[in-house]
C-alpha cells in the first residue's frame, strides 16, 4: 500500500506503539480467577470487557510520530472508525446520507464471507465513495483481488486479539485470532488489536482483477 499519496487515517506509526507491561490480576469473574490487565491499570483500558491495546495517537504530530508502519493499524483510530463507520483513509463519514449504506473495499483475508454468501466479518473499516476511487487506482494489492461494496448493516461481531497465558509472567500464545463479542470464557486472556465487525445486506459493485 505503499503508492498512497496519503497515508490512510487508520495506519499505524511507528511511535505510536506503546509497550507497557502486561500482567494478569485476580478477577472474580473469569474461570481461572484471573484476567489479562496492564501493570499499571488506565481509565479506558477495557472495551465490553476486553482489554483493549494501548497506542498513542501522533497522526497530527508529524515530526514525533515516526515512519508509518504501512500493514499496522493503529487500534485506536481503527476502533473509531468501526463504530461511527468513519473511512479509512479519510476519516469522513463513509455512510451516503441518501440511502443510509456505506461503502467498503473488501480484500482477502481481511474479509471473511459467511455462510448466506451475502455478508461477512472484517476488521478493515469502510472507505467513503470518494476514498474508492483513489484507493482504486494508487494501491496495487487492491486492484489485484479486492471487491468494491455498499453496505445496508454493520454490527459489532468481535475482535482480533493476541492471546496470552498466565505464568510468571503472560505469554503470548497466539496473534490475530478472532474472539467474538459473546465468547466471554476467552475475554480474560485476550489483549485486543483491533474490533471486528458483521456486514449484511452486501452489494457488490466493482470486482477488480
Ligand atoms: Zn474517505
Amino acid at each position: 500500500m505503499s503508492g498512497y499519496s496519503v497515508v490512510p487515517f487508520v495506519i499505524a506509526y511507528a511511535r505510536e506503539e506503546v509497550r507497557d507491561r502486561l500482567v494478569f490480576e485476580p478477577h472474580a469473574g473469569s474461570d481461572r480467577g484471573l484476567r489479562l490487565a496492564y501493570e499499571i491499570p488506565r481509565k479506558g483500558d477495557r472495551v465490553g470487557g476486553v482489554l483493549r491495546a494501548r497506542v498513542r495517537d501522533l497522526r497530527r504530530r508529524v515530526g514525533k510520530r515516526g515512519p508509518e508502519r504501512m500493514r499496522m493499524l493503529n487500534t485506536r483510530r481503527q476502533w473509531l472508525c468501526m463504530d461511527r463507520l468513519l473511512c479509512q483513509v479519510c476519516s469522513r463519514p463513509a455512510t451516503e446520507p441518501g440511502t443510509g449504506r456505506s461503502w467498503w473495499i473488501l480484500v482477502p483475508p481481511v474479509f471473511e464471507v459467511d455462510d448466506s454468501g451475502r455478508g461477512g466479518r472484517t476488521n478493515a473499516p469502510p472507505t467513503c465513495r470518494a476514498c474508492v476511487d483513489i484507493a482504486l487506482s494508487e494501491c496495487p494489492m487492491l486492484r489485484a483481488d479486492a471487491t468494491v461494496c455498499t453496505v445496508g448493516r454493520v454490527e459489532p461481531a468481535g475482535v482480533l486479539a493476541d492471546m496470552y497465558e498466565p505464568g510468571p509472567v503472560p505469554t503470548l500464545t497466539a496473534h490475530n485470532v478472532y474472539v467474538s463479542w459473546d465468547a466471554f470464557a476467552r475475554h480474560p486472556h485476550i489483549l485486543a488489536t483491533s474490533q471486528v465487525v458483521q456486514l449484511h445486506d452486501v452489494r457488490e459493485l466493482v470486482r477488480t482483477g
